[in-house]
Protein backbone atom coordinates (compact mmCIF):
# COMPACT_ATOMS: atom_id res chain seq x y z
CA UNK A 1 0.00 0.00 0.00
CA UNK A 2 1.24 3.25 -0.75
CA UNK A 3 2.20 5.45 2.53
CA UNK A 4 -0.73 6.94 3.29
CA UNK A 5 -1.68 8.20 7.08
CA UNK A 6 -3.89 11.10 6.15
CA UNK A 7 -7.04 10.89 4.20
CA UNK A 8 -8.65 14.71 3.06
CA UNK A 9 -12.25 14.26 2.31
CA UNK A 10 -14.58 16.92 0.44
CA UNK A 11 -17.92 17.55 -1.24
CA UNK A 12 -17.85 19.46 -4.94
CA UNK A 13 -20.15 20.45 -7.61
CA UNK A 14 -23.75 19.84 -6.81
CA UNK A 15 -25.13 18.72 -3.61
CA UNK A 16 -27.09 15.17 -2.90
CA UNK A 17 -29.34 14.17 -0.68
CA UNK A 18 -26.56 11.20 1.11
CA UNK A 19 -23.35 12.78 1.04
CA UNK A 20 -23.36 13.70 4.45
CA UNK A 21 -24.17 9.71 4.77
CA UNK A 22 -20.79 8.99 2.60
CA UNK A 23 -18.67 11.58 4.76
CA UNK A 24 -19.71 9.98 7.53
CA UNK A 25 -18.53 6.04 6.45
CA UNK A 26 -15.53 7.42 4.64
CA UNK A 27 -14.35 9.26 8.26
CA UNK A 28 -15.46 6.22 10.36
CA UNK A 29 -13.88 3.67 8.27
CA UNK A 30 -10.74 5.20 7.87
CA UNK A 31 -10.13 6.14 11.64
CA UNK A 32 -11.40 2.34 12.14
CA UNK A 33 -8.20 1.01 9.44
CA UNK A 34 -6.20 3.62 11.30
CA UNK A 35 -5.67 6.67 9.25
CA UNK A 36 -6.46 10.41 10.22
CA UNK A 37 -8.92 12.05 8.80
CA UNK A 38 -9.00 15.89 7.31
CA UNK A 39 -12.31 17.57 6.15
CA UNK A 40 -12.08 19.64 3.78
CA UNK A 41 -14.89 22.45 3.22
CA UNK A 42 -16.52 24.12 0.04
CA UNK A 43 -15.01 21.57 -2.16
CA UNK A 44 -11.83 22.43 -4.17
CA UNK A 45 -12.33 26.45 -3.65
CA UNK A 46 -11.66 25.32 0.33
CA UNK A 47 -8.79 23.35 -0.94
CA UNK A 48 -7.04 26.18 -2.62
CA UNK A 49 -7.83 28.34 0.56
CA UNK A 50 -7.20 25.94 3.09
CA UNK A 51 -10.54 25.37 4.58
CA UNK A 52 -9.53 22.72 6.27
CA UNK A 53 -9.93 20.97 9.81
CA UNK A 54 -9.03 17.43 11.35
CA UNK A 55 -12.14 15.05 11.57
CA UNK A 56 -12.74 12.38 14.46
CA UNK A 57 -15.64 9.90 15.01
CA UNK A 58 -18.29 12.80 16.86
CA UNK A 59 -17.37 15.27 13.19
CA UNK A 60 -19.85 12.85 11.83
CA UNK A 61 -22.24 11.92 14.36
CA UNK A 62 -26.26 12.62 14.03
CA UNK A 63 -25.23 13.44 10.35
CA UNK A 64 -26.61 10.19 8.55
CA UNK A 65 -30.35 11.59 7.82
CA UNK A 66 -29.27 14.97 6.65
CA UNK A 67 -30.02 16.44 3.33
CA UNK A 68 -27.05 18.60 1.67
CA UNK A 69 -23.48 18.23 2.84
CA UNK A 70 -21.87 19.45 5.81
CA UNK A 71 -18.60 20.18 4.01
CA UNK A 72 -20.60 22.66 1.97
CA UNK A 73 -19.90 22.43 -2.03
CA UNK A 74 -18.57 24.80 -4.35
CA UNK A 75 -17.76 25.23 -7.81
CA UNK A 76 -14.09 26.51 -8.42
CA UNK A 77 -13.07 28.10 -11.31
CA UNK A 78 -9.69 28.59 -9.90
CA UNK A 79 -9.36 24.42 -9.55
CA UNK A 80 -9.70 24.54 -13.61
CA UNK A 81 -6.75 26.06 -14.28
CA UNK A 82 -2.85 24.64 -13.30
CA UNK A 83 -2.18 27.38 -11.06
CA UNK A 84 -5.16 26.88 -9.13
CA UNK A 85 -4.37 22.73 -9.33
CA UNK A 86 -0.64 23.62 -8.24
CA UNK A 87 -2.08 25.67 -4.27
CA UNK A 88 -4.53 23.01 -4.17
CA UNK A 89 -1.38 20.55 -4.20
CA UNK A 90 0.54 22.75 -2.06
CA UNK A 91 -2.22 22.93 0.78
CA UNK A 92 -1.95 18.86 0.98
CA UNK A 93 1.57 19.07 1.47
CA UNK A 94 1.51 21.37 4.77
CA UNK A 95 -1.72 19.60 6.00
CA UNK A 96 0.00 16.45 5.68
CA UNK A 97 -2.77 14.78 3.24
CA UNK A 98 -1.38 12.02 1.30
CA UNK A 99 -4.52 10.97 -0.25
CA UNK A 100 -8.26 12.49 -1.53
CA UNK A 101 -11.72 11.03 -1.43
CA UNK A 102 -13.74 13.25 -3.94
CA UNK A 103 -17.53 12.77 -3.21
CA UNK A 104 -19.35 14.58 -6.62
CA UNK A 105 -20.54 14.47 -9.63
CA UNK A 106 -18.93 14.70 -13.75
CA UNK A 107 -17.03 17.80 -13.25
CA UNK A 108 -16.13 16.87 -9.76
CA UNK A 109 -14.28 13.70 -10.85
CA UNK A 110 -13.50 15.51 -13.74
CA UNK A 111 -11.25 17.48 -11.88
CA UNK A 112 -10.19 14.82 -9.02
CA UNK A 113 -8.59 12.48 -12.48
CA UNK A 114 -6.42 15.48 -13.55
CA UNK A 115 -4.90 16.71 -10.26
CA UNK A 116 -4.45 12.95 -9.24
CA UNK A 117 -2.59 12.31 -12.86
CA UNK A 118 -0.31 16.16 -12.64
CA UNK A 119 0.27 15.28 -8.55
CA UNK A 120 0.58 11.34 -8.98
CA UNK A 121 -1.62 11.30 -5.38
CA UNK A 122 -3.89 8.64 -4.76
CA UNK A 123 -7.64 10.00 -5.24
CA UNK A 124 -10.67 7.93 -4.96
CA UNK A 125 -14.21 9.33 -6.41
CA UNK A 126 -18.05 8.35 -4.91
CA UNK A 127 -20.33 9.50 -7.66
CA UNK A 128 -22.51 11.84 -5.92
CA UNK A 129 -24.94 13.12 -7.77
CA UNK A 130 -29.13 13.40 -8.14
CA UNK A 131 -28.78 13.29 -11.99
CA UNK A 132 -27.14 9.32 -11.99
CA UNK A 133 -25.36 10.21 -15.07
CA UNK A 134 -22.30 8.53 -14.21
CA UNK A 135 -21.10 5.55 -16.51
CA UNK A 136 -20.01 2.31 -14.55
CA UNK A 137 -22.53 2.54 -11.60
CA UNK A 138 -26.02 1.16 -11.52
CA UNK A 139 -26.87 4.41 -9.73
CA UNK A 140 -25.45 7.06 -7.92
CA UNK A 141 -25.74 9.08 -4.49
CA UNK A 142 -29.18 11.20 -3.78
CA UNK A 143 -30.75 9.52 -6.94
CA UNK A 144 -33.39 7.68 -5.25
CA UNK A 145 -34.01 10.36 -2.82
CA UNK A 146 -34.69 12.66 -5.73
CA UNK A 147 -36.74 10.14 -7.76
CA UNK A 148 -38.73 9.57 -4.32
CA UNK A 149 -39.27 13.65 -4.12
CA UNK A 150 -40.30 14.10 -7.75
CA UNK A 151 -43.04 10.97 -7.02
CA UNK A 152 -44.39 12.82 -4.26
CA UNK A 153 -44.28 16.03 -5.96
CA UNK A 154 -46.11 14.35 -8.69
CA UNK A 155 -48.78 13.03 -6.89
CA UNK A 156 -49.58 16.37 -5.49
CA UNK A 157 -49.71 18.00 -8.90
CA UNK A 158 -51.66 14.89 -10.01
CA UNK A 159 -54.72 16.12 -7.69
CA UNK A 160 -54.90 19.27 -9.68
CA UNK A 161 -54.72 18.43 -13.05
CA UNK A 162 -57.64 15.33 -12.64
CA UNK A 163 -60.06 18.17 -11.08
CA UNK A 164 -58.99 20.78 -14.16
CA UNK A 165 -58.65 18.20 -17.11
CA UNK A 166 -55.32 19.51 -17.84
CA UNK A 167 -52.54 18.43 -19.60
CA UNK A 168 -49.32 19.17 -16.77
CA UNK A 169 -45.74 19.30 -18.19
CA UNK A 170 -43.35 18.97 -15.04
CA UNK A 171 -39.74 19.52 -15.08
CA UNK A 172 -37.23 18.14 -13.47
CA UNK A 173 -33.14 18.11 -13.47
CA UNK A 174 -30.97 15.88 -15.75
CA UNK A 175 -29.11 18.25 -18.09
CA UNK A 176 -28.18 15.59 -19.93
CA UNK A 177 -29.55 12.22 -18.78
CA UNK A 178 -33.33 11.37 -18.64
CA UNK A 179 -33.01 9.07 -15.73
CA UNK A 180 -35.20 11.15 -13.53
CA UNK A 181 -37.78 12.13 -16.30
CA UNK A 182 -38.14 8.43 -17.08
CA UNK A 183 -38.11 6.39 -13.46
CA UNK A 184 -40.21 9.27 -11.88
CA UNK A 185 -42.58 9.08 -14.95
CA UNK A 186 -43.43 5.52 -14.50
CA UNK A 187 -42.88 5.46 -10.72
CA UNK A 188 -45.71 8.36 -10.82
CA UNK A 189 -47.90 6.82 -13.31
CA UNK A 190 -47.17 10.01 -15.84
CA UNK A 191 -48.44 9.33 -19.52
CA UNK A 192 -45.21 10.27 -21.02
CA UNK A 193 -41.13 11.65 -20.32
CA UNK A 194 -39.38 13.49 -22.74
CA UNK A 195 -35.53 13.20 -22.26
CA UNK A 196 -32.86 14.16 -24.29
CA UNK A 197 -31.58 10.37 -25.04
CA UNK A 198 -33.73 9.65 -27.69
CA UNK A 199 -34.24 13.70 -28.53
CA UNK A 200 -32.65 13.37 -31.88
CA UNK A 201 -34.51 10.19 -32.96
CA UNK A 202 -38.25 11.22 -32.26
CA UNK A 203 -40.58 14.36 -32.26
CA UNK A 204 -41.56 12.94 -28.59
CA UNK A 205 -44.09 15.65 -28.84
CA UNK A 206 -45.65 14.97 -31.88
CA UNK A 207 -45.60 10.74 -30.73
CA UNK A 208 -47.49 11.45 -27.52
CA UNK A 209 -50.43 13.56 -29.48
CA UNK A 210 -50.15 11.27 -32.31
CA UNK A 211 -50.52 7.87 -30.07
CA UNK A 212 -53.82 9.59 -28.73
CA UNK A 213 -52.91 10.29 -25.22
CA UNK A 214 -55.79 11.33 -23.20
CA UNK A 215 -58.26 10.01 -25.48
CA UNK A 216 -59.50 7.63 -22.27
CA UNK A 217 -58.61 10.19 -19.52
CA UNK A 218 -59.42 13.00 -18.16
CA UNK A 219 -56.26 15.27 -17.18
CA UNK A 220 -52.15 13.84 -18.56
CA UNK A 221 -48.95 14.61 -17.00
CA UNK A 222 -45.95 14.63 -18.75
CA UNK A 223 -42.27 14.89 -17.14
CA UNK A 224 -39.73 16.54 -19.11
CA UNK A 225 -35.86 16.89 -18.49
CA UNK A 226 -34.62 20.15 -18.07
CA UNK A 227 -32.67 19.86 -21.24
CA UNK A 228 -31.17 22.70 -23.51
CA UNK A 229 -32.11 19.69 -26.47
CA UNK A 230 -36.08 19.21 -25.29
CA UNK A 231 -36.37 22.92 -24.08
CA UNK A 232 -37.80 22.17 -20.76
CA UNK A 233 -41.27 22.23 -20.17
CA UNK A 234 -41.63 25.85 -20.72
CA UNK A 235 -40.28 24.84 -24.62
CA UNK A 236 -43.07 21.98 -24.56
CA UNK A 237 -46.20 24.10 -23.41
CA UNK A 238 -44.88 26.98 -26.28
CA UNK A 239 -45.06 23.90 -28.82
CA UNK A 240 -48.60 23.07 -27.57
CA UNK A 241 -50.24 26.43 -27.07
CA UNK A 242 -48.79 26.96 -31.07
CA UNK A 243 -49.41 23.22 -32.82
CA UNK A 244 -52.30 22.05 -30.46
CA UNK A 245 -53.90 25.16 -29.32
CA UNK A 246 -57.26 22.54 -28.16
CA UNK A 247 -55.03 21.52 -24.85
CA UNK A 248 -55.35 23.45 -21.70
CA UNK A 249 -51.48 23.58 -20.93
CA UNK A 250 -50.06 23.87 -16.96
CA UNK A 251 -46.08 24.15 -16.22
CA UNK A 252 -44.42 23.34 -13.29
CA UNK A 253 -40.63 23.12 -13.09
CA UNK A 254 -40.03 21.48 -9.48
CA UNK A 255 -36.58 23.02 -9.58
CA UNK A 256 -34.62 22.73 -6.10
CA UNK A 257 -36.90 20.76 -4.37
CA UNK A 258 -35.60 17.54 -5.44
CA UNK A 259 -32.12 17.99 -4.11
CA UNK A 260 -33.02 18.64 -0.83
CA UNK A 261 -34.81 16.20 1.97
CA UNK A 262 -33.63 13.50 4.04
CA UNK A 263 -31.71 10.77 2.13
CA UNK A 264 -33.92 7.36 1.56
CA UNK A 265 -32.95 4.43 3.20
CA UNK A 266 -31.34 3.45 0.11
CA UNK A 267 -29.03 6.09 -0.50
CA UNK A 268 -27.82 5.91 3.47
CA UNK A 269 -27.09 2.19 2.59
CA UNK A 270 -25.65 3.15 -0.75
CA UNK A 271 -23.41 5.95 0.78
CA UNK A 272 -22.22 4.06 3.53
CA UNK A 273 -20.86 0.86 1.43
CA UNK A 274 -19.31 3.04 -1.15
CA UNK A 275 -17.48 5.25 1.99
CA UNK A 276 -16.05 2.23 3.26
CA UNK A 277 -14.95 1.02 0.09
CA UNK A 278 -13.63 4.36 -0.75
CA UNK A 279 -11.26 3.42 2.12
CA UNK A 280 -10.67 -0.14 1.39
CA UNK A 281 -9.70 1.02 -2.38
CA UNK A 282 -6.67 2.75 -0.78
CA UNK A 283 -5.82 0.04 0.79
CA UNK A 284 -6.29 -2.13 -1.63
CA UNK A 285 -3.33 0.09 -3.43
CA UNK A 286 -6.50 1.66 -6.33
CA UNK A 287 -6.42 5.33 -7.43
CA UNK A 288 -7.73 7.36 -9.60
CA UNK A 289 -10.92 4.77 -9.77
CA UNK A 290 -14.71 5.44 -9.08
CA UNK A 291 -16.41 2.94 -6.72
CA UNK A 292 -19.32 2.08 -8.84
CA UNK A 293 -22.48 -0.38 -8.03
CA UNK A 294 -23.12 -2.90 -10.14
CA UNK A 295 -26.00 -5.59 -9.39
CA UNK A 296 -25.75 -4.94 -5.67
CA UNK A 297 -21.84 -5.17 -5.99
CA UNK A 298 -19.18 -2.54 -5.42
CA UNK A 299 -16.87 -2.02 -8.42
CA UNK A 300 -13.75 0.49 -8.63
CA UNK A 301 -14.55 2.07 -12.56
CA UNK A 302 -11.20 4.01 -13.64
CA UNK A 303 -11.67 7.76 -13.79
CA UNK A 304 -11.47 7.98 -17.61
CA UNK A 305 -14.08 5.63 -17.78
CA UNK A 306 -16.87 7.01 -15.58
CA UNK A 307 -16.38 10.03 -17.31
CA UNK A 308 -16.14 9.80 -20.66
CA UNK A 309 -18.60 6.94 -21.53
CA UNK A 310 -21.77 8.00 -21.66
CA UNK A 311 -24.43 5.96 -19.31
CA UNK A 312 -27.35 4.77 -21.54
CA UNK A 313 -30.91 4.58 -20.41
CA UNK A 314 -32.21 1.59 -20.41
CA UNK A 315 -34.89 1.37 -23.70
CA UNK A 316 -37.29 -1.25 -21.98
CA UNK A 317 -38.10 1.40 -19.84
CA UNK A 318 -39.34 3.86 -22.58
CA UNK A 319 -41.64 1.13 -23.59
CA UNK A 320 -43.04 0.06 -20.12
CA UNK A 321 -44.25 3.85 -20.01
CA UNK A 322 -45.85 3.68 -23.06
CA UNK A 323 -47.55 0.38 -22.43
CA UNK A 324 -49.24 1.72 -19.07
CA UNK A 325 -49.96 5.04 -20.51
CA UNK A 326 -52.52 3.92 -22.57
P1 LIG B 1 -23.40 17.97 -10.68
O1 LIG B 1 -23.44 16.75 -11.59
O2 LIG B 1 -24.26 17.79 -9.51
O3 LIG B 1 -23.54 19.29 -11.39
P2 LIG B 1 -20.52 18.15 -10.84
O4 LIG B 1 -19.47 17.53 -10.00
O5 LIG B 1 -20.63 17.64 -12.25
O6 LIG B 1 -21.88 18.00 -10.06
P3 LIG B 1 -19.42 20.68 -11.80
O7 LIG B 1 -19.86 22.06 -11.50
O8 LIG B 1 -19.43 20.23 -13.21
O9 LIG B 1 -20.31 19.74 -10.87
O10 LIG B 1 -17.91 20.49 -11.25
C1 LIG B 1 -17.58 20.82 -9.91
C2 LIG B 1 -16.18 21.37 -9.82
O11 LIG B 1 -15.24 20.39 -10.30
C3 LIG B 1 -15.89 22.58 -10.71
O12 LIG B 1 -16.32 23.78 -10.11
C4 LIG B 1 -14.37 22.54 -10.80
O13 LIG B 1 -13.77 23.06 -9.64
C5 LIG B 1 -14.11 21.05 -10.87
N1 LIG B 1 -13.94 20.68 -12.31
C6 LIG B 1 -14.91 20.39 -13.20
N2 LIG B 1 -14.37 20.16 -14.43
C7 LIG B 1 -13.03 20.30 -14.29
C8 LIG B 1 -11.92 20.21 -15.17
N3 LIG B 1 -12.06 19.94 -16.47
N4 LIG B 1 -10.67 20.44 -14.66
C9 LIG B 1 -10.49 20.73 -13.37
N5 LIG B 1 -11.51 20.85 -12.49
C10 LIG B 1 -12.76 20.63 -12.92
Amino acid sequence: MADIKCVGILTSGGDAPGMNAAIRAVTRSAIYNGFQVKGIYRGYKGLISNEIIEFRTNNVSNIIQQGGTILKTARSQEFMTPEGRQIAHKTMLQEGIDALVVIGGDGSLTGARIFAQEYDIPVVGIPGTIDNDLFGTDTTIGYDTALNTIMQAVDKIRDTATSHERLFFIEVMGRDAGFLALNGAIASGSEAAIIPEIFTEVDQLEELINNGFRKSKNSSIVLVAESELTGGAMGMAERVKKEYPQYDVRVTILGHIQRGGSPSAYDRILASRMGAAAIDALMDDQRNVMIGIQNDQIVYIPFVKAIKNHKPINRDLLNTLRILSI
